[in-house]
């Protein structure tokens, strides 16, 4: 009999968390591990007899912990954090128990309404009209590719997925030079190469953004050259330094020439929930598409991806296939939701979003990002006030980058990077690296669900002792 105590396992899963949570401040943000490290500590060959939870859990507190990039980690500032709120944390756990597939409303009906709800939560929390429909897809990337598909059904009158793009006009799709992989990326899959992603050039800082300008010429001279302009891809808060195109200004073009619109918010989207900050994307809601990830600044862990479009039959056009055993689509108002996206088979996500909206309250969601911009903001006043910093790129809301440019020191780019290194093996903070205008230069995020004040307090410290320890 190999059943296991459910139960007593859960319970011990759910100490073993809070115990992990509670120690996070006291561990090194990212792990002290050197490549292959955990893999040799993994069996070769799976076992063939089932083995003891007490002998696989003893496994799990040794090997895996140790070598975790602690993603919940107050002093997180890497990247974009990844957050999971504890009241969201519980409802996983509780979606985990149904692992309900959750493709079409007749396969998990709370799921689908719950979806449907939280949907329009969100909707009305970041400020958007209900002419917006949507879904949670798994990512920002996933959303971003359903997007690029509808442009390129919507030009091609939805003859593509029948007929390829074989002999058709090379359509073309338009994007600043500052928006993430994933844009490119969606346009390898939907079948259209990197020569159809026409990057547009920036404006100078501090949002960079796209050339309005730049935008039409490329378009006109597209149409004059026999192709076929099908979409823009616009951005607000850029993975590198936040790079924010003028929405209200892109969507006029596109409106004029006829494009759909798709508005990549991954990372700031959620900060729309403050009031103060839509002037960010001003002109949001006349967007064909928006995408913005809860799972990155809201608190609902991944996999969780508000993908909010104005016309879903445009989109459930592009993206629906009906076999037989799936034909249930809007009869009697049912949604189903893998119509919406590139999967089939969905994990029930709305469960988190409904948990994590209700035990914070909007109002209390609203407080962690003000409080993550204003701490990002005061330490970007504090190491500009120091003579060997200088901030490369002022704050988009709680992100900004910086360089450490001690006088005698030849190559600044090699020092940053040695810095951000340094920093990381010091272990108090987690930053990242990018490079903005040919310079390597430190990015600073702040967003994690529990940090406090005092954690932008230690980052200053850590920041400014190893960068004059390296000198
Ligand atoms: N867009 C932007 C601006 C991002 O910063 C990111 C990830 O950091 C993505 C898209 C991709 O998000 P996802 O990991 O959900 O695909």
């Amino acid at each position: 009999d190999d059943a296991i105590d459910y139960r007593a396992w859960s319970h011990r899963a759910a100490d073993w968390g809070a115990d992990y949570l509670d120690s996070l401040a006291e561990r090194p943000v990212r792990p002290k591990v050197k490549p292959g490290a955990i893999a040799a500590q993994i069996g070769a060959s799976p076992p063939d007899g089932g083995e003891s939870m007490d002998a696989i859990f003893d496994d799990f507190e040794r090997i895996i912990p140790g070598g975790m990039t602690h993603w919940q980690h107050p002093r997180f500032f890497a990247y974009f954090q990844s957050n999971a709120a504890p009241a969201a944390q519980i409802a996983e756990q509780l979606a985990t128990a149904f692992a309900a597939q959750c493709m079409l409303w007749q396969t998990s009906p709370a799921a689908t309404e719950l979806e449907v709800k939280m949907v329009d939560w969100l909707r009305q929390a970041v400020g958007l009209p209900d002419t917006f429909q949507g879904t949670f897809q798994d990512t920002a990337s996933s959303a971003t590719l359903c997007a690029v598909l509808t442009m390129r059904e919507k030009a091609l009158g939805f003859t593509g997925n029948k007929e390829g793009l074989f002999g058709k006009k090379p359509l073309r799709i338009y994007a600043s030079g500052r928006t993430h992989s994933s844009i490119d990326k969606a346009l390898w899959i939907a079948g259209l190469g990197q020569d159809n992603l026409v990057k547009i050039p920036t404006l100078d800082g501090p949002l960079f953004p796209m050339d309005a300008a730049a935008l039409r010429q490329a378009i006109a001279a597209d149409r004059a050259a026999g192709m076929q302009p099908a979409g823009i891809v616009m951005c607000v808060g850029g993975t590198s330094v936040g790079a924010t195109d003028n929405i209200a200004e892109v969507c006029a073009i596109a409106r004029e020439e006829g494009l759909f619109t798709h508005l990549d918010a991954a990372w700031a989207g959620s900060a729309m929930i403050c009031e103060e900050f839509r002037t960010l994307w001003t002109g949001a809601e006349h967007a064909d598409s928006i995408v913005l990830n809860p799972h990155k600044w809201l608190g609902t862990p991944m996999e969780c991806s508000l993908h909010l479009v104005r016309d879903p039959e445009t989109l459930v056009r592009t993206m629906a296939i009906q076999p037989e055993y799936l034909k249930t689509h809007g009869k009697d108002g049912i949604v189903n939701f893998s119509e919406w996206s590139v999967q089939l088979g969905r994990r029930f996500r709305a469960l988190k979003v409904w948990f994590l909206i209700r035990a914070y309250g909007l109002d209390g969601l609203r407080r962690r990002i003000r409080n993550h911009v204003t701490w990002a903001q005061s330490l970007a006043e504090r190491l500009r006030g120091e003579a060997d910093f200088e901030i490369s790129t002022e704050p988009v809301l709680s992100l900004f980058s910086f360089r450490h440019t001690p006088d005698g020191i030849a190559d600044l780019d090699a020092h940053n990077l040695a810095l951000v290194n340094a920093i990381n093996d010091d272990g108090r903070i987690y930053l990242t690296q990018s490079v903005h205008e040919g310079k390597t230069v430190i990015r600073f995020v702040a967003g994690q669900f529990d940090m406090a004040e005092e954690d932008i307090h230690i980052a200053f410290d850590a920041i400014t002792e190893v960068a004059r320890s390296l000198v």
